[in-house]
Parts: C-alpha cells; structure tokens; sequence
C-alpha cells in the first residue's frame, strides 16, 4: 500500500507562488516515482489571505495547516499591504502559524553546493564544504517577551521597552532538538549567547549544559554572539550545529546565508509541534523581481527536501534531491542571483524544469 500524506501549500505572495509552483512538480515527481500519496491543499495566506477574507491568516488556512503532516510556504508581504494596520499585515501569518503549530525550532541549513563557492564572497577555500545547521529559537526570547512597548513619561519624553525572556523549559527543550540533529551530522554543537552580559542567556548556558549530560556522543562548545559574528565569516567551517536564541538566530542565520552566495538558495524547516512541521525558503516575497518569472526556485525546492526527511520520514529524498541540485549546478544551469561568468542563464520555470528532469532519472 502506497504511503498517504497530507500537505497544506501556502503560495502567498510575489515571488511565492512563483517558486513554489516549481516546488510542487517536485512533489508530483516523488509522489509517482516512490508510489506516495500525496494530498496537497493550497490554501491563501498573507496578503493573499488578507485580500481573501480580511486576514493574513484565514481561519480555514488554519484548520488546513493545523491537520495537514507538513506545510510548505512560499513567501508573504509585499508594498501592497505596507500601510494596513500592524495587526493585519501578511507578515503576522508568519507569527500565527508558528504559534498555533507549536513551531519553536527553526533550522536553517547553510551548505554550499559545491559549484558555487565562486558566488560567495567570501575566499573559496574558506567556503568550499561549508555545511553549517543554525538552530534558532522561534516562538520566545526578546520577540515575545513582556513587558515591551512604548511609553511616554512624566516629562514628555518616550521610552522604548522589550524583554529578553526564557524559561528552563523553552531552552531545554531547543536544546534536545540541536543534540537530536547534530546526532545526525558532524556531533557538534556550539551554543551562542551573551553569558556575560545577559542574565537571561547565563541560564541559557546553564541549561544546555545540562541537558548535554544525556548526549555523551555529541561535543558542546559555548560562544558569545559577537565572537560567533566574527568566527562566521573568519572561519565558518569550524561549525556543525548553531544553537541559539531567536534574535541571535534571526542575525547569524542570515549571515551564515550570505556565506553561501544567494538567499535564493536557502531552505528552512520550523519544527516542535506535535502534529505539521513547516518547511520554506528563507528569502521573502521580493517584490522588485516577482511576475518575472526569474526568481531562484532551489530555496523552495530544497525546502521540499527538508520535508521529506523532517516530517514523511523519507531521509534518502532528501539525499538524492540535494544531489540532483549539484548536478543540475555543476551543468552550468543558473538563475540571475546565481549567475557568474560562463553559467546558462535560465529563469525560475526553467530552473524548475532542470530539476524536474534531472530527479526523474535519479529518483
Ligand atoms: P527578500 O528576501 O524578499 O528580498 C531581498 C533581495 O533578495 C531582493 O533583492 C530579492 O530580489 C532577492 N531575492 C529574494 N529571494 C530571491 C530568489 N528566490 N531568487 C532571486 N532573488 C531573490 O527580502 P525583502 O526585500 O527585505 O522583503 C520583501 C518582502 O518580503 C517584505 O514584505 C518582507 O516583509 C517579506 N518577507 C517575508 C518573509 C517570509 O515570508 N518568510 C521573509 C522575509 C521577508
């Protein structure tokens, strides 16, 4: 009996449904050749879903994503949707299906396929095997915690406030999720806070520490986030696995990105729920090259790959999918924010295309 999964596919704005179009050929490919099942519910979020029924995040988008095995997202936000009211900007879907899904881990690999070292900027042989999986917190910290605001004072004056929070609970548990995966890599994790500033990121210390104590195998190094800054771009091969707090992550995850050429090239995985982990690019909706069909699909599609091995249980989709995008690379095939000299310049549906062929034969 074919195996049967259910996935809510979230396009949303710009550039988001340009990208995941490619994504789902992807999925239609694996779902024939592995004999899979795959449902997939597309469903309006973002400014599409504002434009829908008036929310960034429709209910029914919702009820989709909250009984689906996984969701994959496209991008959200856009100029259109810049001047509504906070509360209903597309990016709050964002907020709300991290929250609602339980999504307080973020994994952001940082691996350089091979025949782009070129596109870094940094030196090639400070890049070349750089494979680097940023554990961020999602759902605590800095981000959500109270008291926070502005407020005006007696004298007239104003006062900006936000808190750094996190219990034991929410670190061990970050913790177990960056021991659990660095299990299956390199058995390494540095844990990156501000020790000796922050209070708060002093339990943080602590608690990795202990937690560590059940994972005899995997090394545990700690780091300050401005050393850990330094050390990325001085020399970043040295990590494995980044553990970290959501505003630290938010920073060096972008910073471990650029190392590797092109945001168009970066998958993300959101996990910790009991039921849909949620799996896309790290990139936004861009505004300034959406409807030109010349966006970098591979974020998207690598996205896809993560889903495979984080949420179906089918690791080896992953491994063929990461290798079929080194072959489709090491062709030459590129799109714009990729492109360097003597590479086959190609758009979004083309480099879609490429892929698609490519796994069809590999898969
Ligand atoms: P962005 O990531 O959309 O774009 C930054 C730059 O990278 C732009 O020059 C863009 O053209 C380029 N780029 C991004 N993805 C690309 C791809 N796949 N291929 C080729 N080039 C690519 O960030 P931004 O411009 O700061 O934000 C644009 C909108 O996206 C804003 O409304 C922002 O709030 C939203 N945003 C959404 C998400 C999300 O949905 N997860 C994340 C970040 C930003």
């Amino acid at each position: 009996m074919s195996q049967e999964f259910n996935i809510t596919v979230l396009p949303g704005d710009g550039i988001g449904p340009e990208v995941i179009r490619e994504a789902v050929k992807i999925l239609k490919i694996v779902e024939s050749k592995k004999n899979l099942k795959l449902n997939l519910t597309e469903a309006p979020v973002g400014g599409a879903g504002y434009e829908a029924s008036g929310h960034p995040l429709p209910e029914d988008t919702l009820k989709s994503a909250k009984s689906a095995d996984a969701v994959l997202l496209g991008a959200v936000g856009g100029p259109k949707w810049e001047t509504i009211d906070f509360s209903l900007r597309p990016e709050r879907a964002l907020l709300g299906l991290r929250s609602n899904l339980g999504l307080f881990a973020n994994l952001r690999p940082a691996k350089i396929f091979a025949p782009l070292a070129a596109a870094s900027t940094l030196k090639p042989d400070v890049v070349e095997g750089l494979d680097i999986m940023v554990v961020r917190e999602l759902t605590g910290g800095i981000y959500f915690g109270e008291p926070r605001g502005v407020e005006t004072l007696a004298d007239g004056s104003r006062k900006g406030i936000n808190t750094l929070v996190y219990t034991e609970s929410e670190i061990e548990r970050i913790a177990r999720v960056a021991f659990d995966v660095a299990g299956k890599r390199d058995k390494k994790v540095c844990s990156v806070d501000k020790a000796n500033v922050l209070e708060c990121t002093g339990l943080w210390r602590e608690v990795v520490t202990q937690v560590h104590k059940d994972y005899k195998d995997i090394s545990l190094s700690h780091m300050y986030v401005d050393n850990c800054a330094m050390q990325l771009v001085r020399n970043p091969k040295q990590f494995d696995v980044i553990v970290t707090t959501n505003m630290f992550g938010d920073i060096l995850s972008d910073q471990a990105s650029m190392l590797t050429g092109s945001i168009g090239m970066l998958p993300s995985a959101s996990l910790g729920g009991d039921k849909a982990a949620m799996y896309e690019p790290i990139h936004g909706s861009a505004p300034d090259i959406a409807g030109k069909d010349i966006a970098n699909p591979l974020a998207t599609i690598l996205s896809v790959g993560m889903m495979f091995k984080y949420s179906l249980n089918l690791e080896a989709i992953n491994t063929v999918l990461e290798r079929v995008v080194d072959d489709v690379l090491a062709d030459g095939y590129r799109t714009g924010d990729i492109l360097s000299k003597g590479g086959k310049e190609v758009g979004c549906t083309a480099m879609g295309d490429r892929v698609a062929e490519e796994l069809e034969k590999q898969l």
